[in-house]
């Protein structure tokens, strides 16, 4: 029989009757919010990634985007495009290539600097095969099985709940840990997968050596941004509600469009009133994009109940109109130049690779899989 108190665990233990232990006590260790701890910075390495399963929108921007640009000149960074986790939602490979094209264009017309950041694609790192399969023993289905965002695609595609959806948490931990990466800069909607991935990398180091940092959601300390849609209901998103979503790619005209369809509600309320959840995405939309003196000058209007949502649109559509159609000239500009985005992102898998490889070779040492 095992001594429950002896630390660390003997490795004759039998995991199987220990494990509601020891999983007790991989989940004390995960203390405090997923946020990552942001107090000492040193020799910390930043990881993103995103799916090339359509358009980029102004929710990938604000959500990830945007802070991938400022880490990569203060961070060792890594930053994907998860072709093989599109690949749980979206089998058919038909589109892939121009996506994974488009959305590496996109990163580099947004601000991305391949000389600063690696940038690459999930699949060109054959590492993470093998931390995805050893990582998955150390995920539990019951786990699993709860994630919200698994429950939400099990019901969006009912003919198709498959395996790689159930793991797809486990497939972005080992994203994240193939860098042995603290900061991984993501929008609300990942707020679970990355308290999943704290859960994952504590399990591994307090069964086989402390060799992974905790990675955390990252935002400079701020909450995780969710972009709404525009119609209200839940967020931009890059295959749902395409009516309500704004992409780096729209033409003018129909940011413009969008903009003015965004729902409010009938007219102003009464000075003192408080904001109802339309107003406050209108609001929300308009903090990312729109001068300071734009934002209270609305701010005003909405509390002296003089408001008119028309004009508010008109200037938000203009702002929006300001702030993409740079990004969409210069992702056309990019695309056309198909041997400079080959190389970017053979380079960005050359640095990818070595630090996977480095990374593999200490989890192998840690497991005892090295057997001469
Ligand atoms: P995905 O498009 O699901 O591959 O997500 C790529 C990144 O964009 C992740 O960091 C998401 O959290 C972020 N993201 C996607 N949609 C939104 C949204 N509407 N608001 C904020 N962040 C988002």
């Amino acid at each position: 029989m095992a001594n429950l108190f002896y630390f660390p665990v003997p490795i004759t233990i039998d995991f199987y009757y220990l494990r509601p232990l020891y999983y007790i006590l991989a989940m004390s260790v995960q203390t405090g919010a997923a946020k990552a701890d942001t107090n000492n910075n040193a020799g910390k390495i930043v990881m993103g990634g995103i799916r090339p399963t359509g358009f980029l929108h102004l929710g990938n921007y604000f959500g990830a985007i945007r802070n991938y640009i400022k880490l990569q000149n203060e961070f060792e960074c890594y930053f994907m495009i998860a072709d093989l986790h599109s690949l749980t939602t979206h089998p058919d490979t038909k589109e892939l290539k121009s996506n994974v094209q488009r959305v590496l264009a996109e990163h580099l017309a947004s601000g991305l600097d391949p000389d600063k950041a690696a940038i690459y694609c999930q699949s060109h790192i054959k590492e993470t095969n093998e931390l995805y399969l050893i990582l998955n023993m150390l995920a539990y289905k019951g786990e699993l099985e709860k994630t919200v965002t698994f429950k939400e695609k099990v019901r969006l595609q009912p003919d198709n709940a498959n395996a790689g959806l159930l793991t797809y948490p486990v497939l972005q931990t080992a994203d994240i840990l193939l860098h042995r990466a603290s900061y991984v800069p993501v929008g609300k909607d990942q707020e679970q997968h990355l308290e999943m991935a704290r859960t994952f990398a504590n399990r591994f180091n307090y069964r086989y050596g402390d060799i992974f940092p905790e990675p955390g959601a990252f935002n400079f300390n701020q909450k995780l941004v969710k972009v709404p849609s525009l119609d209200g209901t839940g967020k931009m998103s890059k295959s749902e509600n395409q009516m309500a979503t704004l992409y780096l790619s729209d033409d003018d005209d129909s940011i413009r469009k969008k903009v003015k369809k965004a729902k409010t509600d009938s007219g102003a309320q009464e000075a003192g009133a408080g904001k109802s959840e339309f107003i406050e995405n209108l609001f929300l939309l308009m903090s990312l994009v729109s001068k300071d003196e734009v934002i209270q000058k609305y701010e005003q209007d909405f509390n002296n109940g003089t408001i008119r949502y028309g004009d508010m649109k008109e200037q938000l559509g203009n702002d929006m109109v300001s702030f993409i159609a740079p990004i969409r000239q210069k992702t056309i500009d990019i695309l056309e130049n198909k041997k400079y985005l080959q190389e970017v992102m053979e380079k960005g898998a050359e640095k990818a690779r070595k630090s996977a490889a480095a990374t593999m070779e200490l989890v192998r040492e840690s497991m005892g899989l090295n057997y001469f």
